[in-house]
């Protein structure tokens, strides 16, 4: 079996390098590990990625 290289896309907002695991999906929320921001993967082939609305849903905790 061929292990697929863990993938990486540049954060919008910092441009770290964010890794991505091989198994993600479109439309996934990835944290960003410099800024901490969330990150939306708006296509995972190629690894693409945006500034996650910043919207917090009120779930009434
Ligand atoms: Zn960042």
């Amino acid at each position: 079996m061929t292990a697929d290289p863990v993938t990486a896309a540049a954060c919008p907002e910092c441009q770290a390098a964010v890794a991505l695991a091989p198994d993600t999906l479109d439309g996934e929320i990835v944290p960003c590990g410099e800024c901490l921001a969330e990150l939306e993967v708006v296509t995972a082939v190629p690894p693409t990625l945006a500034l996650a609305p910043d919207v917090e849903e009120d779930w009434g905790e």
